[in-house]
């Protein structure tokens, strides 16, 4: 297929070697090193996409303030954004507006609570310990595959840590992914920066000269959304959202039908 416009999705939790939060942090000694692997890992994600015959590729920094990626380590020919914040859609901010044939994800990371990464995480660190769709941990990488699916969009790739690797091979069985740590307690096992990167310009060249289209999760007809809050009162500022419900001192809950309605809420209760 021709013209392929890509929405290319970029954290630094799932990248090669990452183990700590500070890793991630700007000032911090190890920072350089990470910032330029999350890079590095992008980049590749774009050559292998440029090889496949894509055409347009909007890199969106998704990590903290989204001033991460060094934008003359990417190939020419793809776009960067730098955005944080703003837009219900968060990590893929502006692919409601139909520019975009596909969505691809690099440096993904685990969900809150889970033990696949030491820095397991959904959006924001100290502030909720927990969020569960239908039962199930909700981690940045369901989101972001149930806001695609709701736009019709497939994820045809995904590289990041071993086990939210295993989760989107659940949630979209023909999706592509490359595996560049694995995770476990408080550390890390990962190969030679430099095999993660060529084997992700390679599986993202395949994942889109095979049957990319059909890369689509599936949303469930009826959504629960739960929220366990770090401290109390966050619970019960956020308490007042419209149809929101509060479980116990700490955990909310939502419920509706509509993915977008599940975006707006996360929007406004999540930020605050
Ligand atoms: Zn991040």
């Amino acid at each position: 297929m021709n013209a392929m416009n890509i929405y290319l999705a970029c954290d630094i939790e799932g990248c090669c070697g990452y183990t700590s939060h500070e890793e991630g942090c700007v000032g911090t000694n190890l920072y350089d090193q990470f910032r330029r692997q999350m890079t590095l890992e992008a980049g590749a994600v774009c050559r292998g996409v440029q090889k496949a015959g894509g055409q347009t590729i909007l890199v969106h920094d998704v990590h903290g303030n989204a001033r991460n990626i060094m934008a003359d380590l990417l190939p020419r020919g793809v776009e960067l954004l730098r955005k944080s914040g703003g837009d219900p859609y968060a990590q893929l901010s502006g692919v409601q507006y139909g520019e975009f044939d596909a969505v691809m994800l690099s440096g993904f990371h685990s969900g809150a609570t889970s033990s696949g990464s030491p820095v397991s995480h959904t959006f924001r660190l100290n502030h909720h310990h927990a969020l569960y769709l239908n039962g199930q941990v909700l981690s940045e990488f369901l989101y972001d595959a149930y806001s695609a699916a709701s736009l019709g969009l497939p994820i045809p790739f995904i590289s990041g840590d071993r086990e939210i690797c295993a989760v989107a091979r659940q949630i979209i069985p023909d999706i592509t992914t490359v595996e560049a740590v694995t995770g476990f307690g408080y550390g890390t096992r990962s190969r030679h920066p430099e095999e993660v990167i060529e084997e992700i310009e390679a599986k993202a060249e395949q994942a889109l000269n095979g049957n990319w289209q059909r890369c689509k999760a599936t949303l469930p007809d009826e959504l629960e959304l739960t929220i366990v809050f770090q401290r109390h009162q966050d619970a019960t500022y956020n308490s007042f959202f419209p149809d929101i419900k509060q479980l116990d001192d700490v955990t909310l809950q939502y419920k509706c039908n509509d993915w977008y309605e599940i975006l707006r809420m996360v929007h406004f209760v999540l930020s605050k």
